[in-house]
């Protein structure tokens, strides 16, 4: 490819919207355009890199006996129906009606459409087990599109399936795409950590989540230094404090206070002259339709996805004003445990440790003082709620403690069950002729967004630093002047070279100042720079960078192509398993 002629429009000012290093540069490197919020085409660069992705995740994918097809990314409202999904999915779901005003939606996922496929075309034991997979565009309505393709609302994601005969199989079968991811990243040259993790919308039991670390991630990952244990902050636990060492006895009673128009914990604690640790914190939800409240210190943050498997409810949302105001006879931010009856009671233990405490009175502009656990109130159950700070104690092994990191999620796999062929009564034949749901397990690989979490990770002031396995090109031959016409045969008769060879390479072939062209070459990122320059020429010599560490060296032209294959693997890190 001659660099004349190839559309990678590159920018020098940094774009205002792009907030993310490997946004800048995607954009500034000509990778991607934005069509519409969250909705990106690729240009020839980008898309280049997003097809050697998708060419690691099929080789490995294939290598683990996965079997490739193409699903519909247009699903029927029907299939969506028959596990409830329709309802559960929410405003992330794009449905859209056609002609006949029959509903569709655009898949974000394909649990449904999968499962359809395998219940009518294997029908026995014999035929299992079998993972299908597909490398497709997926849709979702995303809240906050951002970051680039990182979080885009049209995205593409491998997804695979995998169907057994039972919980021995779907072992087998999680730890195979377990292997594969780790192969598939270790190729990408990411430096990632695999998370316990909240199987979310999809469902099902066990999942864990593929992590790419770095400081822009929006997921957070708690470490404990004490057991190792690694965990997306959305599922940590945390352990309980000890508890009951104080003398309830000792208390004041119960006291109302005024609190007018003090709704947040820290007006309250300032206005009492207290400490936010001192106040119980109630939040009123709705699980599945059911009113519940949800109590934690203070200080704390209500992690959601623990109170929902609490639960065992499939959604959960903050309760509206109304219910609130009917549940506990106040608005808003006047909520309190003591004579809050008729819905269940589920308390941190943070709370119980409370000596003193402070919370809403369940009437207009009116606090409690002088509460404590026990003697005013009793929850019904005591469960752990609290979102996972640094420096909490480690819930598993109870002693050490926990750090946060960010961390950027590729890929994410899930043991299902029959969570979707029981709704959708897909079943095959069993040697013993009875039928039996599949056991289910399902895994998803963001192509799209690796693409970003590499640049997130590879890259210096100057640009992008592809590793060799996923670069647009390998090498770019760089005539230092190309109007000089020997500089540009014997660009030219390299490039032939290097192509002819097999290595794909680029030719900047333009009339520009050699500094455009060498900061244009930093900022693609290509693995390796060829350059020919009025010093090195006429001895039959050629001066060869490599991005990655920036070396240059001057070797006889002879000696081209193997150091630009050495150049390839030595920085590649593909197949270093
Ligand atoms: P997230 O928590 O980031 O929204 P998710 O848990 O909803 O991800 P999954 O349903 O597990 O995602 O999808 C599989 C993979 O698809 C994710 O691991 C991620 O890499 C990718 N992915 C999910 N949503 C997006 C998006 N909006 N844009 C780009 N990639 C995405
Ligand atoms: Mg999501």
């Amino acid at each position: 490819m001659r660099l004349s002629a190839l559309l990678a429009p590159t920018l020098r000012e940094v774009p205002s919207e792009a907030e993310t290093i490997s946004h800048k540069l995607m954009l500034r490197a000509g990778l991607i355009r934005k069509l519409a919020s969250g909705i990106y085409t690729y240009l020839p660069l980008g898309w280049r890199v997003l097809h050697n992705v998708e060419k690691i995740v099929r080789e490995e994918m294939n290598a683990a006996g996965a079997q490739e097809v193409l699903l519909p990314a247009l699903h029927p409202a029907e299939l969506w129906k028959e596990t409830g999904r329709w309802g559960i999915y929410g405003k992330e779901l794009m449905r859209i009606k056609d002609r006949h005003d029959r509903e569709f939606c655009l898949g974000p996922t394909h649990e449904e459409v999968i499962t359809d496929l395998v219940r009518q075309t294997v029908k026995s034991y014999r035929e299992l087990p079998i993972n299908l997979y597909q490398i497709q565009v997926k849709f979702r309505d995303e809240i906050r599109p951002r970051f680039g393709v990182m979080r885009s609302r049209e995205f593409i994601m491998k997804d695979s399936y995998s169907f057994d005969r039972d919980e021995a199989g779907l072992e087998k079968s999680y730890q195979l795409m377990r292997k594969t991811y780790q192969r598939i990243f270790d190729r990408c040259g990411f430096d990632y950590v695999i998370v316990d993790a909240d199987p979310g919308a999809i469902g099902g039991g066990a999942s864990e989540e593929f992590m790419v670390l770095a400081d822009s991630g929006e997921d957070e990952i708690a470490v404990c230094d004490g057991c190792g244990i690694r965990a997306s902050r959305t599922v940590a636990s945390v352990a309980a404090p000890r508890q009951g060492e104080f003398d309830h006895n000792k208390l004041p009673p119960i006291e109302t206070v005024k609190t007018p128009a003090m709704k947040t914990v820290d007006e309250v604690a300032k206005f009492l002259k207290s400490k936010p640790s001192q106040l119980i914190k109630t939040l009123i939800y709705e699980a599945d339709g059911k009113v519940v409240a949800g109590l934690v210190r203070g200080d704390h943050e209500l992690n959601e996805v623990k109170l929902q498997r609490a639960l065992g409810a499939q959604s959960i949302e903050m309760a509206k004003p109304a219910t609130i105001q009917k549940v506990t006879g106040a608005p808003v931010g006047f909520s309190g445990p003591v004579g809050l009856k008729g819905i269940e009671i589920i308390a941190d233990p943070f709370v119980l440790d409370i000596a003193d405490g402070i919370t809403g009175a369940n009437a207009p502009d009116a606090h409690l003082i002088h509460v404590v656990h026990d003697r005013d109130y009793k929850p019904n159950r005591i469960v752990d709620l609290k979102l996972a700070d640094a420096g909490d104690t480690c819930g598993t092994c109870k002693t050490g403690k926990l750090s946060l990191k960010h961390g950027i999620e590729v890929g994410h796999i899930f043991k299902l069950g029959t969570r979707y062929s029981a709704s959708m009564k897909a079943e095959y034949v069993e040697e013993d002729g009875s039928s039996k749901p599949f056991i289910m397990g399902c895994y998803g690989i963001g192509v799209s967004r690796i693409v970003a979490a590499i640049i997130e990770q590879k890259n210096d002031k100057d640009g992008i630093i592809w590793p060799a396995g996923v670069a647009p090109f390998g090498a770019i031959v760089i005539p230092v002047n190309s109007d000089d016409p020997e500089q540009l045969k014997a660009g030219e008769s390299l490039y032939e070279t290097l192509i002819g060879a097999g290595i794909e390479a680029v030719l900047d072939d333009r009339s520009e100042r050699a500094g455009v062209k060498f900061k244009d070459a930093d900022l693609m990122g290509f693995p390796v720079q060829v350059v020919i320059g009025p010093k090195t020429l006429p001895k039959g010599e050629v001066e060869i960078k490599l991005r990655d560490g920036g070396e240059r060296k001057v070797v006889p032209e002879r000696e081209l192509l193997a150091c630009v294959r050495g150049g390839l693997s030595a920085r590649s890190p593909v197949g270093k398993i």
